[in-house]
């Protein structure tokens, strides 16, 4: 993905074109094969928003997503519907994707039958293995969404997804909605459905404690913008970016002998209707110098695999 932008105009109610929520301003990154990537973030840094136009569910301001050499924006309907297939979102909430008047064999069955894959009757066996595969049982098949709880029916989103073998999916939020210890098992499944279907996630959430146990990298998104993107350990030993650093000083750590920096940063995020010149994060930068607001910092690739895009690492 490079260089993707998403901008929503905003009208008045004659239908005048105002000016823009530029949710999706600066993002770029690679997703590789049956890898994890993290995006990580404050609501409204345009994650979702980014998840959502690489599938196309939003189309994209500009900027390009590179998938098996093509460029996904540019594919017309009929030619995106086979690479649609090799991509599937999970949501936060499940609802979005179970069907409430429908049994739930019934919603992971549909994008097969969308993509026009088997028989019914295979289908069918297919859905209930998947619902074997996920921690379900069988003859759970002809059950409705709501006797199932929030974990459950994100195993069910889970099934649905996995339904038609996707290479990429686009975990959004997959585990906010649910309590501490379910989060752990629905990321334990997603690790475990990795290791044997091998698809690749782009897994965003709000949470880095969250992302930090499933993601081999980690992209820190803030504004609109990536800020800093690193392998996993890397990121959590030596984050670059004042602003990863004050998303990091605010997670507890388990010995609280040990000393650590926290960074407190003032203010609210600007609005996304009215970004910031020069660093989108220098109204609220501890670090930040008289070039922060007027320069935009590019994108430094370090050693390690580490990028940042700041100033004070230039
Ligand atoms: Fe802070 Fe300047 Fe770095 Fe932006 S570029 S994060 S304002 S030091
Ligand atoms: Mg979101």
């Amino acid at each position: 993905v490079k260089n993707l932008q998403k901008h929503f105009p905003i009208t008045n109610p004659l239908g005048k074109v105002t000016g823009h929520v530029k949710a999706v301003n600066n993002v770029t990154f690679d997703l590789y094969e049956k890898e994890t990537l993290g995006l990580v973030g404050e609501s409204g840094c345009g994650k979702s928003t980014t998840g959502r136009t690489i599938l196309r569910l939003t189309e994209p301001t500009s900027g390009t997503a590179l998938y098996k050499g093509k460029d996904i924006f540019k594919l017309k309907e009929k030619a995106f519907m086979p690479v649609r297939k090799e991509m599937q979102m999970i949501f936060q909430d499940p609802h979005s994707s179970l069907n409430p008047k429908k049994r739930i064999g019934y919603s992971i069955e549909e994008p097969m039958k969308i993509q026009g894959i088997g028989t019914k009757a295979e289908r069918m066996e297919k859905a209930m293995d998947l619902l074997n595969k996920v921690g379900l049982r069988r003859d759970q098949y002809y059950r409705y969404p709501h006797e199932f709880s929030g974990g459950q029916r994100q195993r069910i989103g889970l099934a649905r997804a996995l339904a038609v073998t996707p290479k990429v999916i686009i975990c959004d939020e997959p585990v906010s909605a649910l309590d501490v210890s379910i989060q752990s098992q629905v990321i334990n499944l997603l690790q475990e459905l990795q290791e044997e279907f091998e698809q690749a996630y782009l897994f965003i959430a709000h949470d880095l404690s969250v992302v930090r146990h499933i993601s081999d990298r980690i992209g820190v998104m803030y504004l609109g913008s990536i800020v800093e993107l690193a392998p996993t350990d890397e990121l959590f030993k030596n984050p670059m970016h004042p602003y990863t650093r004050a998303l990091l000083s605010a997670i507890p750590i388990a010995n609280p002998h040990r000393k650590k920096e926290r960074i407190v940063i003032k203010g609210d995020v600007p609005s996304p209707t009215n970004l910031p010149t020069g660093c989108v994060f220098h109204t609220r930068c501890p670090y930040a110098m008289d070039r922060c607001k007027s320069e935009a910092p590019s994108i430094t690739q370090g050693a390690n695999g580490h990028q940042v895009a700041c100033h004070l690492h230039n």
